[in-house]
């Protein structure tokens, strides 16, 4: 083995979680491009309606939303992304908090301050395609929990991030309309190709 080879390895074992490998990846890709509403559904388009009480039809949707997010290994999941146009939304807490839940959430804060990393979703190739866009660092959010109860979330960084990516889906927002001209166009013009 090299010295490059070992001193990659380090890094690695620093990183919490192992980094998947491609085959992983694209077995993830696979089923999310099975289970999940695929660009470009026009469900995917539609500002989704509020959940008027959170009942055992919204308590199945929420369980079903948690075994796609599940199965694509993905980080958050929106309800139209599984064709239902409901304002509901999850995310991947940290482990404590387990799969936190979101029903008619809505930004009540955003700060002023925003950063620019680069986001895929579920929706667009399973997840094989990035591009950078621009969220505020901390945001504070209103809704219901899974039960119904009323909750307040205070969110920064990558949380603050899928937050405002899933409120995005519920308003019928992709992030290939938040991308910079230059990089939307790179996108649209993957899509076309390998969609479908
Ligand atoms: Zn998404």
């Amino acid at each position: 083995m090299s010295e490059h080879q070992v001193e990659q390895e380090d890094v690695e074992q620093e990183e919490a979680e192992p980094r998947p490998s491609a085959e992983e990846r694209r077995a993830w890709q696979a089923a999310a491009r099975r289970l999940v509403r695929q660009f470009p559904d026009p469900v995917l388009k539609n500002p989704a309606s509020d959940v008027a009480e959170v009942d055992d039809e919204v308590r199945r949707l929420i369980d079903r939303m948690t075994d796609v997010m599940s199965t694509a290994h993905g980080v958050g999941l929106a309800a139209p992304q599984i064709g239902v146009s409901r304002r509901v939304l999850i995310y991947r807490g940290s482990e404590e908090e387990g799969v936190r839940v979101l029903v008619n959430p809505a930004l009540v804060e955003r700060s002023e301050e925003t950063e620019v990393d680069t986001e895929g979703c579920l929706s667009l190739l399973g997840g094989d395609l990035s591009v950078p866009i621009e969220r505020h660092v901390r945001v504070r959010v209103a809704g219901l929990d899974g039960e119904g109860q009323p909750l307040e979330i205070e969110a920064e960084g990558l949380e603050a991030r899928i937050i405002q990516h899933e409120v995005d889906h519920l308003d019928g927002v992709l992030i290939t309309d938040r991308a910079p001209t230059e990089e939307r166009r790179t996108a649209l013009r993957e899509l076309r190709l390998r969609a479908g």
